[in-house]
């Protein structure tokens, strides 16, 4: 094993070995990050204790050593390598939730979005570990953990995005089927693919109508299209996927019941952007707190001016407070309490937050943060796919407010 490898997949690992999801006493004598010396401190957090500080020292080693090094290369290569997949190989059983996160956090606090691993391990994995056959979770999840077949999902075509029931790649085995899915993440990458089909038009909504499959790259008829050019996320390869049908063996669960499984699995993946989001907003902010403190202006640092102290002060404030929000949902998570509408409302609330932190952390950077080799800039445009994918922050509302006006 590398000596960084680490806990990418053991996420994956710990769904197989623990799935009991343990609950950590609240932590009286840990600091929170409002009160500690940067956001981005390690030692923090009620949520947290020791084991996971320890993790977090080896995921932000991993950061620095394997992937900061390589990452403008592979911005300029528009992916990034399969050996950082292989590297970031599991080393040790951890509960689910708090694990994971510290993943999304260390990935945003190293400002590279290149490598899709909470995508793999979050998103995608659950669905096989959960809904798989047995031959299916035997074969693909020791292979996925071991980082050697990495992994997409694909929900979205050129016509159906967050009408996710208007999906119209079919199934129907009169030799008509096909596929067709846009701006699939990992996708130019990826071994294996669940895709969302139409299995039965006739069913009594197109919720009931919709099974998920496996699809392997090198499946027959099954194409991989172009690598999108993207104003972001430079290093993560999105791709378009066209063929024909998957075969029947290749289903996922049950037949037409994938719409359920989406709707079961979606919550998480909004968690996940939510703590990316927080996480990317708390980085560009002791960024951009170092920036000003040494950049000079009329004789004296930035810093200086009131403006300037307020504007942080403003920023420090967002983020603590959306911080606590964000970790009081990855404690209901963790103890499964946490329902789709306070997943929707973290989604949508942290991701604008993360943009707003942008804009201004850009503009405190004056002319240098329209630059591309400052890391400010990188976080900006990243930052901005966060309310669109994983359901827009227009549907985050729709679903928040069906929840309030429900009878039900
Ligand atoms: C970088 C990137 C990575 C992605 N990765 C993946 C992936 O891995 N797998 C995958 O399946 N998909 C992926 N997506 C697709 C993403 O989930 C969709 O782009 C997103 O759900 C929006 O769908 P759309 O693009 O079709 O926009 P549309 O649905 O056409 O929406 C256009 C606008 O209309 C608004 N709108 C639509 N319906 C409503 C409504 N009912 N009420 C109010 N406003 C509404 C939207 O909020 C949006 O502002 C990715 C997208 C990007 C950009």
């Amino acid at each position: 094993m590398h000596s960084n490898s680490l806990s990418v997949h053991s996420v994956v690992r710990l769904q197989h070995s623990q799935p009991d999801q343990s609950t950590l006493p609240p932590s009286s004598s840990r600091l929170e990050n409002a009160s500690s010396k940067t956001l981005l401190d390690i030692g923090t957090r009620r949520i947290f204790n020791d084991d996971h500080d320890l993790f977090r020292q080896n995921v932000r080693r991993f950061f620095q050593e394997e992937v900061v090094p390589h990452h403008s290369k592979w911005e300029k290569d528009g992916q990034v390598s399969r050996e950082v997949w292989e590297k970031a190989e599991s080393k040790g059983c951890w509960d689910y939730v708090y694990y994971a996160d510290i993943m999304w956090e260390e990935q945003m606090y190293s400002n590279c979005t290149g490598p899709g691993f909470s995508l793999h391990s979050d998103i995608v994995m659950p669905y096989i570990s959960k809904y798989g056959s047995r031959e299916q979770v035997e074969r693909f999840i020791p292979t996925m953990t071991a980082g050697k077949c990495i992994t997409a999902i694909a929900m979205t075509e050129p016509g159906a995005g967050s009408d996710l029931q208007g999906v119209r790649t079919n199934a129907r085995r009169d030799g008509s089927d096909w596929i067709l899915n846009v701006f699939i993440s990992n996708g130019w990458m990826a071994d294996l693919v669940v895709v969302v089909v139409v299995t039965n038009r006739e069913a009594k909504s197109p919720a009931h109508g919709i099974s998920l499959f496996l699809v392997e790259d090198g499946t027959k008829g099954f194409h991989k299209g172009r690598k999108l050019e993207k104003i972001g996320l430079k290093a993560q390869v999105h791709s378009v996927f066209r063929g024909c049908a998957p075969p029947a063996d290749a289903l996922l669960g049950q037949v037409n019941k994938g719409f359920f499984y989406l709707m079961n699995e979606l919550p998480q993946e909004r968690l996940a952007i939510a703590g990316m989001a927080l996480a990317g907003a708390e980085f560009m902010f002791e960024e951009t707190r170092n920036y000003v403190m040494q950049r000079k202006a009329f004789g004296k640092t930035i810093a200086h001016l009131q403006t300037v102290q307020h504007k942080l002060a403003e920023l420090k404030t967002d983020i603590c407070v959306g911080r606590a929000f964000v970790d009081s949902c990855l404690q209901l998570h963790a103890e499964k309490r946490l329902d789709a509408a306070m997943a929707s409302m973290a989604k949508y609330w942290a991701s604008d937050l993360q943009n707003k932190v942008a804009t201004q952390c850009v503009q405190l950077h004056g002319g240098w943060g329209y630059m591309w080799e400052y890391p400010i800039a990188k976080a900006f445009v990243d930052a901005r796919v966060q309310p669109i994918y994983g359901g827009t922050n227009e549907i985050m509302k729709e679903l928040i407010a069906r929840s309030i006006v429900s009878t039900k």
